[in-house]
């Protein structure tokens, strides 16, 4: 069953638009704000991630552009002293000399209720902190709620390495389903381990595989259970039309890292800006439907996305 919901805007679509990668920060984007930037950008779905850490100060571009070019550059081992730099020792973020918490259990109940009351719109990641204790009973509790369609894992800023995800992994394997992955560098970005260990595993990889790119596009673009979702300003358009050039239509998918990023003058969320890239790229009209809805519902499921 296909839902078509609010598909006004710009670009009107048959197919259903999902957002495969948004968070839910009520303190940045309240959910009938959100619902009404959706309706306006003909946005039909959206697969929530509960909130991970305290707001945080806008990134100037800047930064965001130099960061980016370390990340796909020869220099990229760089990028993870910087990373290291901004921790603190008990795993918080410390920017400008405050600190932000990054929290140990994002809460999936806000999700919960969220999909409860707006189920035709939103779908839900589990999200799952091996370091936290967190395995296949945690898994277990969650997924019977309606509107949890896969689990979310942070290597990067949880901090653990990709083998200590493997109880959950294998159980999502087992369960057919999906993980939506956010790697970091050295033992926290061992995708392979994840790959090898699991493989019927379908497996989404966060802002284009960041901070990997092009390194992992080339090793993952055989491999039709692997996936890379656009999301983040840490990426841009460019970047995302390389992703598509070697990985094609069929593995990418759209997604806003929302509420993060992108704020116009005024400050609200700018909910058309990736949507933009994707509905831009060098594509045919068939392409472009299925990076903004078609490849989620493969992965999703038909019935829920
Ligand atoms: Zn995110």
């Amino acid at each position: 069953m296909r839902i078509s919901v609010g598909t006004a805007g710009l670009y009107p679509r048959g197919m259903p638009v999902v957002d495969v990668h948004a968070h839910l920060e009520p303190r940045m984007l309240d959910v009938p704000h959100m619902i009404e930037q959706l309706d306006a950008r003909g946005i039909d779905r959206v697969v929530l991630i509960p909130a991970m850490n305290d707001p945080l100060p806008h990134t100037p571009e800047r930064l965001l552009r130099t960061v980016r070019w370390l990340m796909r550059s020869p220099l990229h081992p760089i990028v993870r002293a910087i990373n290291a730099a901004v921790m603190t020792r008990s795993g918080d973020l410390k920017l400008g000399g405050q600190t932000y918490a990054i929290y140990r259990r994002p809460d999936n109940a806000t999700v919960a209720r969220v999909m409860r009351d707006h189920p035709a719109r939103f779908l839900g990641w589990i999200f799952l902190n091996p370091l936290a204790g967190d395995g296949p009973d945690q898994l277990e509790e969650w997924r019977a709620t309606p509107g949890f369609i896969g689990v979310k894992l942070h290597p990067h800023w949880h901090g653990w390495p990709i083998e200590a995800a493997l109880p959950i992994a294998r159980r999502c394997e087992e369960l057919g389903l999906p993980i939506l992955i956010h790697l970091g560098s050295g033992a926290r970005g061992k995708w392979r381990v994840l790959t090898e260990a699991c493989p019927r595993l379908r497996v989404l990889f966060a802002h284009c595989g960041m901070p990997h790119f092009q390194r992992m596009w080339h090793a993952i673009k055989d491999d039709p259970r692997l996936w890379v979702d656009v999301s983040s300003p840490y990426l841009d358009e460019p970047l995302v039309r390389d992703a598509i050039a070697v990985l094609g239509e069929d593995r990418v998918m759209y997604g806003t890292d929302a509420p993060y990023g992108f704020h116009r003058d005024d400050g609200s969320y700018d909910y058309g800006a990736i949507k933009q890239w994707v509905e831009r790229a060098p594509a045919s009209a068939r392409g472009i439907d299925k990076m903004l809805g078609d490849n989620a519902g493969v992965l999703l499921g038909d019935a829920r996305a």
